[in-house]
């Protein structure tokens, strides 16, 4: 059986005992401590479910188990990412992967409030890793629309405190611009791409991409191979093939996205230098920072975003 073929049986089935056959089978999956264990599933299987210790996604919760939630200040995690081409030897649901497990092992760590996981987003801005094939795109429009509402019905069930995790670099500036529309809405969140959380460090621990997270590169593949190493086919590895047209001076300036414009193979950074290792050590800081994070969410007291006078009904063209 191809690497292709577990894949994709391990997609279609969602027990613990169907991973466990499909990494066994897999004759190129790394191992790691980030495999599947024995008793259970990890954070690993998405998009199975979690029989293992407490509930933290909102999928898996009962209309009957929220008004409980919501007496203690919860804080909801809303992982958003994109499916789209990562070289050929990364999953392509690598970018929801990562903010959905990064949100998962947070909220399972956090005992003193609720944490829950809204809903994976897994539909990205993207359009320019179309030709690549698994891509699925959503326009602009159809991208903030989508996560906006989401977060109004997040505040509409009585959610008050939002954290958008994102994992895909198209969705950057959407999804700071999704932040400050939904602030008028007195739905203040916050937002980060997860590799904000470990920016120095992933710098700091490269030793070949100098930077993070790359596309399909050292880093993205490193926390592939701990967090679900039978999915990486590492027999099918390349090196990131850069040719941007730019200095590096001009680059940080330009918006210009085309996959194939800038990597002749789609990927961007060295695979090659991945390993489990340092996708769990990366990983690990990142759930440390991002729990740090939601503690003190939880904390602060809600700010409004009429508090200063601001009068949404003067000026309600602008809405
Ligand atoms: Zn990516």
């Amino acid at each position: 059986m191809s690497n292709e073929d577990s894949s994709r049986r391990h997609f279609m089935k969602t027990t613990a005992v169907a991973a466990a056959a499909v990494s066994a089978q897999s004759s190129s999956a790394a191992q790691s401590p980030g495999g599947v264990e024995s008793g259970g599933m990890r954070a690993g299987q998405w998009p199975a479910s979690r029989p293992l210790g407490k509930k933290v996604l909102w999928n898996e919760l009962a209309r009957s188990e929220f008004p409980a939630l919501l007496e203690n200040d919860p804080v909801v995690i809303l992982p958003i990412g994109s499916l789209e081409q990562h070289g050929p030897h990364c999953p392509v649901d690598m970018d929801i992967s990562i903010p959905y497990h990064l949100a998962a092992a947070t909220a399972e760590g956090i005992d003193d409030f609720p944490v829950v996981v809204g809903p994976p987003v897994w539909t990205g801005f993207t359009h320019y890793n179309m030709g690549g094939y698994g891509t699925i795109t959503v326009r602009l429009e159809t991208f903030i629309a989508v996560v906006s509402d989401i977060c109004r019905s997040i505040k509409a069930n009585g959610f008050d405190r939002i954290i958008m995790v994102n994992g895909h670099g198209g969705n950057v500036a959407p999804v700071t611009a999704i932040a400050n529309k939904l602030a008028q809405e007195d739905i203040m969140t916050l937002s980060l791409p997860y590799w904000n959380l470990v920016d120095q460090e992933m710098k700091d621990w490269s030793t070949a991409d100098l930077r993070g997270p790359g596309h399909g590169g050292e880093w993205e593949t490193s926390f592939q191979m701990y967090l679900r190493p039978h999915l990486v086919h590492m027999d099918r590895r390349e090196a990131g093939q850069v040719r941007w047209p730019y200095s590096p001076a001009v680059r940080k300036y330009a918006h210009v996205p085309e996959r194939r414009r800038e990597s002749a193979n789609g990927s961007m950074g060295d695979p090659f230098s991945a390993s489990a290792e340092k996708g769990e050590r990366i990983f690990g800081l990142a759930v440390e920072r991002l729990t740090a994070i939601v503690k003190e969410f939880h904390a602060t007291p809600l700010m409004h975003y009429e508090e200063f006078g601001s009068d949404t009904k003067v000026l309600p063209s602008l809405f």
